[in-house]
């Protein structure tokens, strides 16, 4: 028997116990983590949704900031949901002014790409590396991945080719929402690349 793999959910702002509740279902040990040394003592990381403007101030506020960069660095495996995408791609156009990333991944991203009269909305996605059912997606002031490295393998496009998730060996980021509707198998994803780091 594997032993349960030891996630963390970055806990500064955002949708923090829907990933916290949606991991646990799947048989991970989760934790809350603010500080340095609550990162250094999990295998694998989710940066959530919500504002990654404030997130990225807070974690800069409580010392994460260069932590956070270390860990991407050093392999941890990451998945981040909307806010949590922003915060993982190397480049962003539309932050607000002085907003910086962890980084990691080699993507331009766009925040609030979707525009006031689509703040938000549902549609179904074909995503190849998870087959079927499609993932039902909901959309929250979401980005858009505007460009992809070639290290950068694209997971999923909307009807008109827009990328809306991407992933590398270590780093997942999906600019929807799987935590809300109960949709797991991204996590399940995640969960298995922390068992194999
Ligand atoms: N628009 C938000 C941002 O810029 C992201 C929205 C979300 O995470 N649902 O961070």
């Amino acid at each position: 028997m594997s032993k349960r793999p030891r996630v963390g959910v970055l806990a500064l702002q955002g949708d923090v116990r829907e990933h916290a509740r949606v991991l646990s279902d799947l048989g991970a040990d989760v934790d809350l983590v603010r500080r340095p040394s609550e990162l250094s003592a999990v295998d694998g990381l989710v940066i959530p949704g919500g504002e990654s403007s404030v997130i990225d101030k807070l974690s800069r506020a409580f010392g994460m900031q260069q932590p956070l960069r270390d860990a991407i660095a050093g392999g941890m495996p990451i998945y981040g949901t909307c806010a949590g995408l922003i915060l993982l791609a190397d480049r962003i156009t539309d932050g607000i002014d002085g907003q910086q990333t962890f980084g990691g991944l080699d993507v331009t991203v766009q925040r609030n790409a979707f525009g006031n009269q689509l703040d938000s909305f549902e549609t179904d996605l074909d995503v190849p590396v998870l087959g079927e059912p499609p993932v039902h997606a909901v959309f929250i002031r979401a980005p858009l991945v505007l460009d992809a490295g070639s290290g950068v393998e694209t997971v999923a496009r909307l009807a008109d080719g827009r990328i809306v998730a991407v992933r590398t060996p270590t780093l997942l980021g999906t600019s929807f929402h799987p935590e809300v509707t109960g949709e797991r198998r991204f996590h399940e994803l995640f969960l298995d690349t922390v068992r194999a780091a």
